[in-house]
């Protein structure tokens, strides 16, 4: 597959429809009506990285372009972690969590890891057991049907109640669809103009990553390629030359070094 989106002049595009349609200050708007909440911290919930809307990604990209060579070599070597090594090893935590637990872009986490907490038993349940389960199982068994290698089941993040609301704001589970619903109609924006190809509703570690392999050059069956090497090499030896060699490769291509 060749990538149709992505490539600098596409992400220059979409930031210049964000910005005369003030997409970006809107997202950041919807997601600060999201309540303050506190909870113990524990980090559980960061083990994995949920889906961001394309939107909600121009917002990070935005200020990620603002960080120091250090910082955005900080967030891209454990994004490259996240993404070449995640086949062997499921329970790696979102890249963008620090050493102290604590989300390193706070406050332009995208909606669903603010929400977390908000969402009753049920609807968390249910959603497990009809989105997240059977993604989990289309992607085991797409690596097993094209590769014939087994992936580890991700592990299952716990519902959490521990989150509480600080401030006296209403907020049900009405208003996280209406703020999702809101999103999905600025997204839907940059489809309409061919600006991406589809809907882009996925972890913000994969739209970097998407990012990451345009400007290396590396194809989709390319980097779906390299992930299985380096599993079997891992496998194998515990020690892949196709990871280092990739990760350098990436560092390059970036002039990260
Ligand atoms: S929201 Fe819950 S799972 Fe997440 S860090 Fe706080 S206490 Fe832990
Ligand atoms: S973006 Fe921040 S809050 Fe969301 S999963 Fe990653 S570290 Fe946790």
């Amino acid at each position: 597959m060749k990538y149709t989106y992505y490539y600098d002049e596409v992400l220059a595009s979409a930031f210049k429809l964000a910005e005369t349609n003030g997409y970006i200050d809107s997202v950041k708007k919807i997601q600060n009506q999201v309540p303050k909440t506190k909870c113990e911290c524990c980090g559980n919930c960061c083990m994995d990285s949920p889906n961001a809307y394309f939107v909600e990604f121009l917002l990070f990209f935005r200020e990620f372009k603002q960080l120091s060579k250090e910082q955005t070599k900080n967030i891209i070597v454990k994004t490259i972690d996240w993404l070449l090594l995640s086949l062997k090893n499921s329970q790696f935590q979102c890249p963008l969590i620090d050493e102290n637990k604590k989300c390193s872009i706070y406050e332009i986490r995208p909606l669903n890891c603010r929400t977390w907490g908000f969402e009753s038993k049920e609807q968390f349940e249910y959603n497990y057991e009809n989105n997240i389960k059977q993604q989990n199982e289309e992607f085991r068994k797409f690596y097993k049907t094209n590769y014939d290698i087994d992936i580890e089941e991700p592990p299952r993040i716990d519902y959490c109640d521990k989150v509480i609301k600080v401030d006296n704001r209403p907020f049900s589970q009405n208003d996280i669809n209406d703020m999702h619903k809101r999103i999905i109609k600025m997204d839907s924006k940059f489809v309409n103009r061919q600006i991406i190809k589809h809907m882009c509703y996925q972890p913000l570690p994969v739209h970097l990553g998407v990012f990451i392999q345009a400007k290396c050059k590396i194809t989709w069956d390319e980097w779906a390629l390299l992930r299985v090497q380096i599993l079997r090499e891992l496998n194998e030896n515990n020690f892949s030359k196709t990871y280092e060699s990739t990760k350098e490769r990436i560092i390059k291509g970036l002039n990260l070094d």
